[in-house]
C-alpha cells in the first residue's frame, strides 16, 4: 500500500528491520551512512535499493532534516554503488518515490537503481 510521506518514522518498516539485521537482504554495499541491497522484486536485470542509515521516511523528510554531511555522504554512496556495479556505461536510472501519488510503499527513504536493459523514456 502506498504510504503517506509525511507520517512519523515507523521503526517497524521493512527496511528498518533490514538495517537492524532482523531480516536478510542481498547486500551490495555498506558504509557509515548507507546500505545498498538487491530489490526483492527486480524491475530490471539490475535493481538495487540504496537507503540511508538514518530514520527518514522519504526523500522529502531526508532533505528537510538531515545535515549536509549526511546528505552528501548518501548521494556519494548512491554514485559509488552504481560505479562499482559497472553501470556508468551503458547507463542507469535513479528513482525515488515520495508519497502516495508516486506509489511509495516502504516508509524508509530508498533510491532505486535500475540498469541492465534499455529502460525507455519513463517507468510507469
Ligand atoms: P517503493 O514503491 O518505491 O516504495 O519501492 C519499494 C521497493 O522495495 C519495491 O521495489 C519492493 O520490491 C522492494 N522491497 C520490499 N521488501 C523488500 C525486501 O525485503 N527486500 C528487498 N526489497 C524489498
Amino acid at each position: 500500500m502506498p504510504i503517506d510521506a509525511t507520517q512519523p518514522y515507523d521503526d517497524d518498516n521493512i527496511f528498518a528491520k533490514i538495517l537492524r539485521g532482523e531480516i536478510p537482504s542481498k547486500k551490495v554495499y555498506e558504509d557509515e551512512h548507507a546500505l545498498a541491497f538487491h530489490d526483492i522484486n527486480p524491475q530490471a536485470p539490475t535493481h538495487i535499493l540504496v537507503i540511508p542509515k538514518g530514520r527518514y521516511v522519504s526523500w522529502d523528510d531526508f532533505t528537510a532534516k538531515a545535515d549536509d554531511a549526511e546528505i552528501a555522504a548518501f548521494i556519494r554512496a548512491v554514485g559509488k554503488v552504481a560505479r562499482d556495479a559497472g553501470l556508468v556505461e551503458p547507463g542507469y536510472r535513479l528513482l525515488a518515490n515520495i508519497g502516495p501519488d508516486s506509489h511509495q510503499e516502504v516508509a524508509h527513504l530508498h533510491v532505486h537503481i535500475f540498469a541492465g536493459r534499455k529502460l525507455g523514456p519513463m517507468l510507469a
